[in-house]
């Protein structure tokens, strides 16, 4: 089959599953019966007809669970038939908890064999998650996913980075799974202690979550020659799943056999075309107990049809997550990303962590950043200076630069948080 009749045989593939899914749902999902009522639709003859159905956003979800404690309605079974609870991370509000029934928890753990087997992970890996094991889905669904692989998992709860380090090097971990953020953490630390982490450890790949660093191109460039790895990325939230993984040819795809992507206009029903970019919405085709249809993920991509080197006919998201629809700042008429200026400031190996401020001063936007140089810099003039020029030339800025003494701003294990609006 060439790539056009690849395409369509996912499409009928998802059409076929979105179908039966809508029929387990319809009459026990409260949920989604009420949402649809209006539709009339029961089956589709196409994937086109999908666009007939109303979105799901956020607000839905919180408000649901809000009327209706703890779980709110979108539960197709009875409630003793799930299984796991987690939470979102609620950094803008009350969390959403999430239930999973043993079917859809299995589904999870498939997804991220998925990420897993893109990513060139094989059973006898051993994979170290350097994580805290809390409410959040991620790294559970990653162990799940790890046990559905053949690989053995090993558990970084409850250690410090000294410990982390230590296990890793003891237990010959080969792969690492934990946020970008931390990764450079731990290299760092390592470095401190002495450690040369990409000659003594056996960590060849590096998958991460939770933040979008991994296809941050100089995060990852930065992750790899830390750790002498390959980094790959992948995305997914509480509420779907994991709906993207990176391939060995640097392709970040949506996982097409468990997941419908549409991509539209920020705030309208119309879609982007390729390359352009748009609001990722997802409807996931395996989570029956606790689905979302057409759901606004507020996140925003850029699609490409072109065929993968890696043989995959799902669909490309150009550069990973590029950043929430609503962390874009128009500063003095450029539009700015978060990523963007991470991109820039992790080029400038000698910083160690920053922080930017976006504040407003007399209708005018103004861009502030807060450079952490590592211990033994001494130039500090000449890196403001550097950092000033790049930022003018690279994304159209000029911020405000300074630096504090090192140590001074935190380090995140979870959901790193740099910038700030004021
Ligand atoms: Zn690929």
């Amino acid at each position: 089959m060439d790539f056009a009749d690849n395409r369509q045989a996912i499409e009928e593939r998802q059409r076929d599953r979105l179908n039966a899914l809508l029929q387990a749902l319809l009459p026990a999902n409260p949920f989604y019966r009420t949402k649809f009522s209006a539709s009339g639709l029961f089956e589709m003859g196409s994937l086109d007809e999908l666009k007939r159905l109303p979105f799901t956003i956020k607000s839905d979800l919180v408000e649901d669970q809000l009327h209706h404690p703890p779980f709110g309605t979108d539960l197709t079974f009875p409630r003793e038939r799930y299984i796991r609870i987690h939470q979102t991370s609620g950094t803008t509000g009350k969390p959403l908890y999430w239930l999973d029934t043993d079917e859809s928890w299995d589904w999870w753990a498939k997804c991220w064999k998925v990420i897993f087997e893109a990513a060139g992970v094989r059973p006898g890996d051993r994979i170290y998650f350097a994580f805290s094991f809390g409410p959040f889905i991620g790294f559970w669904a990653g162990w799940e996913g790890a046990r559905k692989l053949g690989a053995m998992a090993v558990s970084g709860g409850g250690q410090s980075t000294a410990q982390r380090l230590r296990g890793i090097l003891d237990y010959g971990a080969t792969v690492l799974v934990s946020t970008p953020t931390y990764a450079l953490h731990m290299e760092s630390e390592a470095r401190k202690a002495g450690i040369d982490l990409a000659r003594e450890s056996a960590v060849k790949i590096t998958i991460h979550a939770g933040e979008p660093g991994a296809s941050i191109p100089s995060t990852k460039k930065l992750i790899e020659e830390s750790w002498g790895a390959k980094c790959y990325d992948h995305a997914g939230a509480t509420e779907v799943g994991a709906f993207a993984f990176e391939c060995q040819s640097r392709g970040v795809h949506v996982n097409e056999e468990e997941f419908i992507a549409e991509i539209l206009f920020p705030g309208t029903d119309a879609a982007v075309l390729e390359g352009e970019q748009g609001e990722l919405v997802i409807t996931n085709l395996g989570r029956i107990g606790s689905p979302l249809i057409r759901y606004r993920t507020g996140d925003l991509v850029r699609p490409s049809y072109q065929p993968c080197p890696c043989g995959r006919p799902f669909m490309l998201l150009d550069g990973g997550v590029l950043g929430r629809v609503d962390d874009m700042v128009v500063v003095r008429g450029v539009n700015v990303f978060p990523s963007a200026v991470e991109n820039v400031l992790r080029e400038f190996g000698e910083i160690e962590e920053f922080r930017v401020e976006i504040s407003t001063r007399e209708a005018m936007r103004e861009i502030r950043l807060i450079l952490e140089p590592a211990a033994n810099q001494s130039q500090v003039e000449d890196l403001i200076e550097r950092v000033s020029q790049s930022m003018r030339q690279r994304i159209g800025l000029r911020p405000t630069v300074e630096t504090v003494s090192p140590g001074t701003l935190p380090r995140f294990e979870l959901k790193a948080k740099r910038f700030f609006r004021l």
